[in-house]
This record gives structure tokens, sequence and C-alpha cells, in this order.
């Protein structure tokens, strides 16, 4: 199954650590990371006192349960440090997954697609940048795309 994810950080080597993420997935049993967008510097979003992020978003293809591609990327996370303490507050990396094919679940664990990806100019943009059709494993976000904001993103590396 194909599946989307979204990669924040906005503490430290901030490039660096959406890189340790992405060799993380790589090393993933039963998972390819087939494409990474290019990363954006955005503000803060939900908590503003804080440095601004670099994101992107990645496509993947698994033979994970949902359940199972969400424990890898929390365990990335744990692995590269991550400590949580403010919600929505500073990060050293965040992995959600954005969309998995054919699967939709709305429980707290696990909400698929993304609870907040309209709210979001810096996943609906590399999101578009995956996929310019702005349809997303049969997930329609053209119309909430052409509301973004993109003077509010900095391409940062393409
Ligand atoms: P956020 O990503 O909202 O800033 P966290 O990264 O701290 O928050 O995640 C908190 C919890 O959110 C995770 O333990 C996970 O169970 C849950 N969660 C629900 N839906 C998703 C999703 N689509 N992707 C990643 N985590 C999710
Ligand atoms: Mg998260």
């Amino acid at each position: 199954m194909k599946a989307v994810l979204s990669i924040g950080t906005n503490l430290g080597d901030r490039l660096r650590n959406i890189d340790d993420a992405v060799n993380s997935l790589e090393r993933v049993p039963k998972l390819r990371v087939l494409e990474v967008s290019p990363i954006y510097e955005t503000e803060p979003w939900g908590y503003a006192e804080q440095d601004n992020f670099f994101n992107c978003a990645v496509t993947v293809e698994t033979e994970l349960s949902p359940s199972a591609l969400l424990g890898a990327c929390l365990g990335i996370e744990a692995a590269l440090g991550r400590v949580r303490k403010i919600k929505f507050g500073p990060r050293i990396i965040d992995i959600d997954i954005l969309l998995y094919e054919g699967f939709a679940s709305d429980t707290e664990e696990l909400t698929v697609p993304h609870k907040f990806i309209f709210e979001r100019d810096f996943v609906l943009v590399p999101l578009h940048d995956l996929f310019p059709s702005g349809t997303a494993l049969g997930f329609d976000f053209s119309e909430a795309y052409k509301k973004t904001d993109l003077t509010k993103l900095k391409m940062i590396k393409s």
C-alpha cells in the first residue's frame, strides 16, 4: 500500500533531522521511500513562541498495517530523541501519517486522513508537490490547496 507522511522539525539542525528521519524510514523493514517533497521553512502553527519549522512530505510504499506504520514513525521519533512537552510545541522531529491508501480511521490513537490536512499550508504545499493533480491516494485536497498562502513558505531544498 502507499501512504503519505508529513515530517516536521524546529529544534537543532533541522535539515539534518529531516535527513535522519528519511534515512530511518528507509531502514524500516517492509517499507520503501518513494519520493520526498521539497523542504519548506514555515511559521509555527498552534503555538507561536518557538522557532520556525522545516516541513516536508514523503510518499512510501509499505506492507505495514496503518497502526504498524504509526508505530514505526513513533519509534523513529523516539530514536531521534523526541521529548513531548507542550502540545504543538517545539520538537526535534514529528512524523505523522497524512494518508494511507484505502484506509480511514477516526480514533485518538490514529486519525487518517490526518485531521489537520486542510488547515495546514505546510502540509498542503508539499503534498501538492508530490501530487500536483490535487488528489493524493484518492483524497482530494485541490480546493484547500487553492487557498494556501505561498508567501508564508520558503523553499529550503528542492
Ligand atoms: P501532533 O503530531 O498532533 O503534534 P504528537 O506527534 O505528539 O502530536 O502525536 C500524539 C499522538 O497522535 C500519537 O501518539 C498518535 O497516537 C496520535 N495520532 C493520531 N493520528 C495520527 C496520525 N495520523 N499520525 C501520527 N500520529 C497520530
Ligand atoms: Mg505527530
